[in-house]
């Protein structure tokens, strides 16, 4: 007898006369995948202190209004346009640390002058995206990318007010952080596929900046397997505020893609998928990643009981750090930069703080009855910002790291049975060793909770009905890097059911 393993998971294969048969494992609980050593290294280098340089630099510029980078009378110093300058320096700075190993770009364009009452572009103006690619080592899977941004313009209570101060520190220097951070800790490592590090500008004014990328990219033929989109990632810290939690961050994803046609949404109604959007499966990724890099820890339950109340013994079992999915494309009344990449076909999910101050976002500063308003640096919380540096960090590393996505995901619908067979195809540079996984979970749940290998064959056939659960197919390389799992379409278009014709 021989034993292969797989991903800690044995497969057992038993020569029998001249054939060896193989048995998968059984069906099991999912379970966080085995932590990178590497990986978890580079987490600890997140570090609060570089969070807090980038978003007091950012803060420094005064003002990063997408607009002010018209104006002629600013400081020097001062302005958006000051600001892409910095970012762009502080990525070849990050670069030339790991021996050149980021390609730095600038996007520079003219925006249009919208039309309309509600314009906030009245005439042509510049706008710069600035990005740095960690370029992928194995070249049959270096055309792969996932992309971190946030938005380094900023705008206080007046769209078009350049001059006075617009810190930004949370909306969204956090953000900008958040890139710039994962682009230091990531570029010392080497992933097989590439890892895009960017900041955009002209959010303030309606996604303009992430709109002319996302464009750039689907036009350049990106393959983007994933678009972190990180604004107000600040954990606001506001004395008094006892709804803050500064254990969670919000990951908002879209239920139907924004970018659906009308028969891709018949078809999504059809098979009740309206809530496994590829965004919303990016999403379930970076729940269950979370979960191998942020282990749980125990606290007395009596923590900050006040001196002089008994103490208990009890003890509950607290997330240092994690994801809360929002099955929902963004906020009440707010959009973001995820948004432009979602329009342009693109898997796309947004981080967002658990609890926002809306007194502190696009506000002069200033004391109104006694209340603080304005993005101020003092609102942000440094530790915070580096957490979702580290969740992203590890989203990232783990979706370099791991194969592409299995292509063609079918299930056969041609018999009325209550079987499951699933079929795939090998995505482009699947490396040696890397198997495939099917999950699924109930119709209710909001994450994957079951698995099984399907070992290096693209088929499988489970004893599952594939009405009562909703299945996906990923792939995983044998230091056990888990792709994003693809919903399987049927193999031939479901339609709503049409009663045959009356035999005559
Ligand atoms: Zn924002």
């Amino acid at each position: 007898m021989m034993n292969l393993t797989n991903n800690s998971r044995l497969l057992v294969c038993l020569p029998l006369a001249a054939f060896l048969t193989c048995s998968l494992p059984a069906q099991s609980p999912i379970t966080p995948a085995p932590k990178d050593p590497a990986i978890a290294a580079a987490l600890q280098q997140a570090s609060p202190d570089h969070v807090r340089a980038t978003i007091e630099k950012l803060v420094s510029f005064n003002n990063r209004s997408t607009l002010s980078s018209m104006d002629t009378d600013l400081p020097p110093g001062t302005g958006v346009s000051a600001a892409a300058d910095w970012i762009e320096s502080e990525f070849k700075r990050i670069s030339a640390d790991c021996g050149n190993c980021l390609e730095v770009k600038r996007d520079d364009f003219i925006e249009p002058p919208q039309p309309g009452p509600a314009s906030r572009i009245l005439k042509p103006t510049k706008l710069t995206n600035v990005y740095a690619i960690l370029h992928g080592t194995d070249p049959a899977q270096a055309e792969r990318r996932v992309l971190v941004t946030g938005h380094y313009d900023s705008r206080n209570s007046d769209n078009f007010n350049t001059h006075d101060p617009a810190p930004g520190a949370n909306d969204d220097a956090s953000g900008v952080a958040v890139s710039i951070e994962s682009a230091r800790v990531l570029s010392k490592l080497k992933f097989p596929s590439s890892i895009v590090f960017v900041a955009v500008a002209g959010e303030e004014q309606g996604l303009n900046g992430s709109r002319h990328l996302a464009k750039l990219a689907r036009s350049e033929g990106w393959q983007l397997e994933a678009v972190l989109n990180n604004d107000i990632v600040g954990g606001d810290t506001t004395p008094g505020d006892a709804g803050a939690d500064k254990t969670v961050v919000r990951v908002f994803s879209e239920g139907v893609p924004a970018n659906a046609a009308l028969d891709q949404i018949r078809v999504i109604q059809n098979l009740g998928a309206e809530s496994d959007s590829p965004s919303r499966e990016l999403a379930r990724a970076i729940a269950e990643i979370s979960k191998s890099y942020f282990a749980p820890s125990s606290q007395h339950a009596s923590a900050g009981t006040p001196a002089g109340k008994p103490h208990s013994n009890l003890i509950k079992v607290v997330p240092s750090f994690h994801p809360v999915l929002i099955f929902r494309r963004d906020r009440f009344l707010r959009g973001g930069d995820h948004t432009s990449f979602n329009m342009e076909g693109f898997t796309a999910v947004r981080f967002t703080e658990w609890r926002e101050n809306f007194d502190h976002q696009h506000q002069n500063i200033r004391v109104e009855n006694g209340t603080q308003y304005g993005d101020l640096l003092k609102y942000v919380d440094f530790n915070y910002v580096a957490n979702v540096a580290r969740l992203n960090a590890a989203t990232l590393a783990t979706l370099a790291a791991a194969p592409g996505i299995p292509q063609n995901v079918h299930i056969l619908t041609a018999a009325l049975d209550n079987n499951t067979e699933l079929t795939w195809e090998a995505p482009k540079g699947m490396p040696a060793g890397a198997t495939y996984e099917v999950v699924w979970r109930d119709t209710q749940d909001p994450t994957w909770t079951m698995v099984q290998s399907a070992g290096s064959a693209t088929t499988i056939k489970l004893p599952i009905s594939k009405d009562n659960v909703v299945f996906g197919v990923r792939s995983v390389d044998a230091a056990g890097h888990r792709s994003i799992a693809v919903l399987p379409t049927p193999t031939r278009p479901t339609r709503s059911f049409t009663p045959p014709p009356p035999k005559s």
